[in-house]
Parts: structure tokens; sequence; C-alpha cells
């Protein structure tokens, strides 16, 4: 059986700076998530912002199946150059599962081309996610709901496209909806946006919150990777109504260059 290749970035900040957040996480949400999800078919890889290259390299570019990201504080020192990496990545193939505060990330923002902004309240109220969709395969495990005890709210309106598929609306205890679980497709690749994990709560613990993780990746396990391009392509059939004008083709990137 061939693994599915996972790699786990996270911002890997709030842990090393707040001894509150690492007496939650002492090995960074990253690492914890890692735990959780482990299975006989996954490969999992932890990466973080301070790593050599960010944590991107090509070479852990290239070899990932299905990537996770978290961050929050530092979304503006990732480097420009390997959010267009990560992008053509996604593009041609690779997963992308999107989690909580990364809604601002760089990655999430290009791939939706929204602000992707939303309401906020660090109030540690209770959380109702509602499954209403129950025949898809990340929603595999959940009951109609579950509920997360202690959780930073994230409120409506969530500024993001409306090709989205919705798998989760959460409601939060002070009144506030929120979609917390939405799939979209970019070029080959599948992308998933999951809102629970705040890192003042220990909901990377939270078995439905790892049962819906662990599905996703799963889900958004590429079929192939397949570099995108607009290829000058022959007739199948005869054409008739021949003009012989000038031509200019060329093959064209996606970015900008020409073969
Ligand atoms: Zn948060």
């Amino acid at each position: 059986m061939q693994k599915i290749r996972v790699t786990i970035w996270n911002e890997f900040r709030h842990e090393k700076e707040n001894p509150e957040i690492a007496a939650i996480y002492p090995d960074g949400l990253h690492r914890t998530i890692a735990k959780g999800i482990a299975a006989d078919d996954l490969e999992i890889r932890c990466v973080s912002l301070d790593d050599p290259e960010q944590g991107l390299s090509d070479e852990i570019i290239n070899s990932t199946d299905v990537m996770l990201w978290w961050g929050h504080c530092a979304h503006a020192e990732v480097r420009d150059d390997l959010v267009a990496k990560v992008h053509k990545r996604v593009l041609e193939g690779m997963g992308l599962i999107v989690l909580h505060s990364g809604h601002f990330s760089k990655i999430f923002r290009c791939l939706t081309g929204c602000t992707c902004s939303l309401k906020w309240r660090e109030a540690g109220e209770r959380e109702r996610l509602w499954n209403i969709a129950p025949y898809h395969p990340i929603t595999q495990g959940i009951g109609e709901y579950f509920e997360i005890p202690h959780e930073e709210m994230y409120g409506e309106r969530f500024d993001i496209p409306k090709d989205s598929e919705i798998l989760f609306i959460s409601h939060f205890e002070g009144g506030n909806v929120f979609r917390s679980g939405v799939v979209f497709e970019r070029g080959y690749g599948k992308i998933f946006y999951f809102q629970p994990g705040h890192e003042s709560y220990p909901v990377y613990y939270q078995k439905e919150v790892l049962q819906v993780i662990g599905n996703a990746i799963r889900w958004a396990k590429p079929v192939f990777f397949r570099e995108m391009s607009a290829p000058m392509t022959p007739a199948i059939d005869k054409i008739y109504t021949v003009c012989s004008g000038p031509s200019t083709g060329i093959v064209q990137n996606i970015d900008g260059t020409a073969k």
C-alpha cells in the first residue's frame, strides 16, 4: 500500500513564546495533530516557519500529497516565492487543509481570491458543529453534530468564494454562526478549510476534530500530479472552414511564461 505523504506546516510561534500555550501543546500543535491522526496509511512529517526554507523546500513540497496549514501571527513572514510554489503544487494536484486562523494565510487568500475576513471573539464559549453533508467522505464517523466545549468564536460573514461546498455550519453559544467546514477545488487540487483549533484550547486532542482532519487527508489525496499549461491541441475531426491567416501560437504556462 502506498502511503499518503502528509506534511503538517505550523507557524509554531505561540507555543514557543507563550508558556500557557506551551502547556497545552508542549511539542507544538503540529506534533499533537500528527500523533492524533497517526495511521498505517499515512506518512506524516512536521515542519514549521523557523525551519530552513521556512519548512517549504522544493524537496518537501514535491514529496507532499496533502499539506496541512496552521498560521496566525506571522502570516506576513511567509515568503511570497514559497507561497507561489505551494500554490502551483495545489493547482497540479496537492491537497491542502487550512486550519483555523490559517483563513488569513497568504496561501488561502491566494487560492480563494478573497479577503477571507470574518468576525471573532475569544470568550471560551461552546461551539456546536452541524454536519450538513452526511454523504461526504470528510464527515464520515461524525454524527448529526458534535460540540467543542471551549473555542474561539469565528462568525459570519466569512468572505470566501461562492463555489465552496459547505460541510459544517457552527453555532456558538454567544449567538453567531459560521461556515466552519468548506471544500473547494482549484486546478487539480482539493482544498478543505476547517475552523476549529484556537491555540488557547486543547481542540486538537478532541477525537471528532482529529477524525475530520484524518478523513479530509484521505479525501484530498491527489489522483495524480499534472503540470498546468495551455497547450495547442490538434483537431479530432477534419476542419473544412479553414482560414489561412497568420499564426502566433505558443504554449503558455500558468506563470505567464511561454515555452
Ligand atoms: Zn484563534
